[in-house]
């Protein structure tokens, strides 16, 4: 991506992002080793934090030591010569036909706000029919949505599925960020950060991982490398004009609905 969109430079501006556009957090050593392997998974080594045993990449996204190790099994997908979907592993749909939610919320003043927005995270992939479901649960689930508190521009994170095909486990959504009403605008703002982050839990990157600073403004940010690993695979008969909603975009403004627009949906039915 080459365009700062102007609405998306302001959004950054406010700090209402779901990745830190400055660094403003102090950054554990990381070695030169981690560094190189990240680098080679194709992630930015920008502002690389240790979570843990894990390492937060691009802002929202967790790699295991497991994750540093592996290699990419499936390829980057180039649409419309511009969007990336640079994929990592995906989740087996025979393996995972229903991919099983649960919300086990700790901010009970977000409870209300929380579970109306997973239910419409939920409707949102499965108006796809896609070859995996997702499904409502309140035990046995793949993926858990838990709540932590946070004073950073971080909305929310999670991870990619595992090289066995099972999706990422968790998405932790930072109440900081948001209301505890179930209107529909605070109910689709927040379903937005949910589908984004379960979108990286089966295996979706940013789109505009080549140039962040696409949706995140400010200085020109390449994420990652596109040649290393598997190559791109461009999807054909897709539009020649850049999308600038896209819900893997790696930051959004406050209060913004972001549903899967025409070329989300092609990349979603490509992998699913
Ligand atoms: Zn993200």
């Amino acid at each position: 991506m080459k365009k700062v969109f102007v609405p998306f430079a302001i959004a950054c501006l406010s700090a209402l992002t779901l990745v830190s556009c400055k660094k403003d957090v102090k950054e554990d050593a990381i070695s030169s080793e981690t560094l190189n392997q990240i680098q080679s998974l194709g992630f930015s080594t920008d502002g690389v934090k240790k979570v843990g045993a894990d390492f937060l990449v691009e802002g929202d996204i967790m790699l295991s030591q497991k994750d540093l190790q592996s290699r990419p099994t499936t390829p980057t997908l180039l649409i419309a010569s511009e969007e990336q979907y640079r994929t990592f592993n995906l989740v087996s749909a025979s393996k995972h036909p229903v991919i099983k939610v649960a919300l086990n919320n700790s901010s009970s003043q977000h409870d209300a706000a929380f579970s109306a927005s997973l239910d419409e995270t939920i409707r949102r992939y499965n108006a796809e029919n896609l070859t995996v479901t997702f499904q409502r649960v309140t035990t046995g689930a793949d993926i858990t949505v838990v709540a932590f508190y946070e004073v950073s521009n971080t909305l929310g994170s999670s991870g990619f599925p595992t090289s066995t095909g099972d999706p990422y486990n968790e998405v932790r959504m930072n109440t900081y960020w948001y209301n505890t009403g179930t209107d529909a605008t605070n109910t689709n703002y927040i379903a937005t950060i949910m589908t984004h982050e379960i979108g990286h839990c089966i295996g979706f990157r940013h789109t505009d991982y080549m140039n962040r600073a696409y949706s995140c403004g400010g200085r020109k940010s390449n994420e990652g490398q596109s040649n290393t690993g598997v190559g791109a695979v461009l999807i054909p008969g897709t539009p020649s004009a850049a999308d600038p909603n896209s819900f893997m975009l790696a930051c959004i403004g406050s209060n913004v609905n972001r549903y899967f627009n025409a070329n989300d949906k092609i990349a979603l039915a490509y992998l699913y």
